[in-house]
């Protein structure tokens, strides 16, 4: 089987990313950039730049500022809204059509955006009922990577963006209720970026179960 190149999962989910990554690269391969009028497409679709560190660093400073402790779940259900209409989206753009195929083009579009790649870890098991469950690290992840080049010192994890965009994207894409929640954050000291995926009622105790498995904190 030929390996994947934009995300990091198990075998047999390999032959069903693989056609998507394909039609990731073919959407992603036309940009334009047109400062003249202000604008930069990617297939036709029009795209805003930020910076990475100014989405994550400054927006939370701002946010902060307004809402106090409440960032960080403004910053969740940002990311989530973004990442469930991205979904439907790409959902159409690039006629997904299997369940595996509409949450697989996640991953790939999550690493063309410049977010992050996605590792899935054995534990991840997507079901209809309440055993779905997603466990899943960002190495590479730009809110975490802002936070480290500037030096700036995390108690907590920071990529709340990230935990909320890969919750809306499987709402946006399959119809799942599911919330994400950082367990370990390299901003923070971690070696990794690591993530719950799970329905609300049973978040808590996915957590507590992840964390006891990989003896986290
Ligand atoms: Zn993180």
């Amino acid at each position: 089987v030929e390996e994947l190149k934009y995300v990091i999962t198990s075998p047999e989910l390999i032959p069903v990313v693989k056609p998507i990554e394909d039609k990731m690269e073919q959407f992603f391969s036309h940009m334009e950039l047109k400062p003249k009028e202000g604008g930069f497409l990617i297939s036709n679709e029009r795209y805003v730049m930020y910076r990475a560190s100014s989405m994550s660093i400054f927006l939370r400073k701002e946010l902060e500022k307004i809402v106090g402790s409440g960032a960080e779940q403004a910053i969740y259900r940002f990311g989530k809204a973004c990442g469930s209409a991205d979904a439907k989206f790409f959902v159409e753009k690039l006629n997904l059509q299997s369940r595996f195929e509409r949450i697989g083009a996640g991953p790939v579009h999550f690493a063309f955006g410049g977010y992050a790649v996605v590792q899935f870890l054995p534990e991840t098991n997507i079901t209809d009922d309440d055993e779905c469950l997603f466990v899943y690290d960002h190495p590479n992840s730009y809110e975490a990577d802002s936070y480290i080049q500037a030096k700036i010192e995390c108690k907590h994890p920071v990529c709340q963006l990230n935990a909320g965009y890969s919750a809306g994207w499987v709402f946006g894409a399959e119809g799942l209720h599911l919330d994400a929640k950082e367990i370990a954050c390299r901003a923070k000291g971690d070696a990794f970026c690591r993530f719950v995926l799970a329905p609300p009622k049973r978040l808590n105790e996915r957590v507590k179960e992840i964390k006891e498995k990989y003896n986290l904190r």
